[in-house]
């Protein structure tokens, strides 16, 4: 097949993005030089409350992003495994005590030192128990505070018990907090806080929305790109800065027809987690084929529409356990139903990450619930986040060639 015209067409914004994001980098490793204390935090943990409480505030799920899309995870992941973390468990996890054990991170290449050291760990098992187990190695190893909250899984939409059950844990991390931080709580930092993060998701809501366009002027793979500052800078000015310019650059796009995907014949949802290792290969592969990936549940999952900052904690609760990730079968396939209907979806490939039970939604029934009640055709891949020993590139591509083919016959 003909790989002319397969080069992905970046956004000016981008230039900006690298910016912002090496600021953010760059702050976190000046932090405890100016006074600044860390926290880390989960994708989806209380962040707006440590930056409010002025934390500088770092995710070890980007950095496990990161040892995905370097290629360094598969060869750290055996030291972990030798500290005793199981080759099963989570790829980021492992990828990324591996590199602590051997000191090797891709911010070296952005000229810094490394991850920074927390003074607090904080995370929410909204997503899974692993987070929890990642975050208490490093509590032991550092000898520091590992905070966190619990919240119900498997559950339909959060109702007033479990929405009080999680906010009072939030609430109740603010005294603890208080004591690492050596300063006082302030609310009305954190409705400013909150205020900043909601724009921030709204925007890039309007990012990932503007796929629904026809041709569709974004890709699920330039969202995964595009999404560092919703993920690791909400309540920060600049995340909304950057976004607003994204979203300007993405409407100009749609006004002139502009495709990311030239000649655009198939659009596909992805349902599950990236292969980071493979981003590049698998956007030249669905260039080559004339399919866009326009949207996914992933690149969907930093949108928080229900903070408020009138009402901190329990939006913040709200927003935390309303994630696609936490929810039971039935409102998953609801979700799905309206993503497909939104981004006028032809098929859904479903990756099933072996690594990531949690983010693999293909195992109970839900590709054939779907395809029943839809006629939406689906592929599973089987791979990793960031363990490429269990993906097979030949086999990914001759699978995802057939389902276009068949796709295109149907
Ligand atoms: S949701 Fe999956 S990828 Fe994310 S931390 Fe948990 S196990 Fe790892």
């Amino acid at each position: 097949m003909s790989t002319a015209n397969v080069e992905r067409k970046d956004f000016a914004a981008s230039k900006k993005l690298r910016d912002v994001m090496g600021q953010y980098f760059a702050e976190l490793e000046r932090g405890p030089a100016e006074g600044k204390k860390t926290a880390w935090c989960t994708s989806v943990g209380p962040a707006e409350l440590l930056r409010a409480m002025g934390f500088n505030v770092y995710f070890p799920e980007n950095h496990g992003a990161m040892l995905g899309a370097s290629r360094m995870a598969t060869d750290l992941i055996p030291l972990a495994n030798a500290r005793g973390f199981s080759p099963d468990i989570c790829s980021y996890l492992t990828s990324d005590i591996g590199s602590y054990l051997k000191g090797a991170s891709p911010l070296q290449k952005m000229k810094l030192s490394g991850p920074p050291k927390a003074d607090v760990l904080v995370y929410n098992t909204n997503q899974c128990r692993d987070v929890k187990d990642w975050f208490q190695f490093y509590a032991r190893e550092w000898n520091i505070p590992c905070l966190g909250v619990h919240t119900p899984r498997g559950t339909d939409a959060p109702d007033r018990d479990l929405i009080d059950f999680v906010s009072r844990q939030i609430k109740d991390l603010v005294e603890p907090l208080e004591k690492v931080a050596g300063c006082k709580f302030d609310p009305d930092r954190l409705r400013e806080v909150i205020d900043l993060s909601r724009q921030t998701t709204m925007l890039w809501k309007a990012v990932l929305e503007a796929a629904a366009a026809v041709p569709s002027p974004i890709t699920f793979f330039d969202g995964t790109i595009q999404m560092g500052p919703a993920v690791v800078m909400r309540g920060m000015p600049e995340a909304v800065d950057y976004y607003k310019l994204l979203v300007a650059e993405l409407q100009e796009r749609v006004a002139n027809r502009v495709a990311a995907v030239e000649g655009e014949r198939l659009r596909i949802y992805w349902e599950g987690m990236p292969v980071w290792g493979k981003l590049s290969p698998l956007s030249n592969l669905f260039m080559e084929l004339r399919t866009c990936v326009v949207a996914s549940t992933y690149c969907n999952s930093w949108i928080f529409e229900a903070l408020d900052p009138a009402d901190p904690f329990r939006s913040m609760a709200q927003a935390y356990s309303s994630i696609f990730i936490c929810r039971g079968e039935e409102e998953k396939e609801a979700y799905i139903e309206r993503m497909a209907r939104l981004y006028k979806i032809n098929g859904i490939l479903y990756h099933d990450a072996k690594t990531c039970p949690n983010n693999s939604n293909n195992r109970y029934g839900l590709p054939q619930r779907l395809q029943q009640k839809l006629g939406l055709p689906y592929l599973v891949i089987n791979g990793d986040l960031n363990d490429l020993r269990m993906y097979s590139e030949e086999q990914t591509r001759t699978n995802i060639e057939a389902f276009v083919e068949q796709l295109l016959q149907g």
